[in-house]
């Protein structure tokens, strides 16, 4: 049994999805900093990449500071609520750590 990484229950080592919160997985994550400027842009393009799954926008401490959930097929929508939220992060910090996952 392995555990799913979102809701903490117990999957089925090779189950895709995990079946309580429909989570995937086999995730990998990747971290990249960036400048406060080229946040928004930065995250439009990797939500276009195709495969990832989630956005997390964290301060060079470590906190988040926006945590974005992203469907498949989308990604205009999906985005869309978010770019006033990236937009008022960009004016706050000089620098930030973009997490993303995507689905293995
Ligand atoms: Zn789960």
């Amino acid at each position: 049994m392995v555990y799913c990484p979102r809701c903490g229950k117990e999957v089925r080592e090779d189950s895709r999805f995990c079946r309580h919160c429909g989570s995937p997985l086999h995730v990998e994550t990747e971290t990249f900093t960036v400048s406060g400027d080229d946040l928004l842009d930065r995250v439009r393009e990797l939500v276009r990449e195709g495969n990832v799954t989630r956005v997390i926008v964290r301060s060079e401490e470590g906190k988040t500071l926006l945590d974005i959930p992203v469907t498949a097929g989308a990604v205009g929508i999906v985005l869309f609520p978010w770019v006033a939220a990236l937009g008022a992060i960009a004016a706050l910090v000089a620098r930030c750590r973009i997490t993303v996952e995507r689905s293995g």
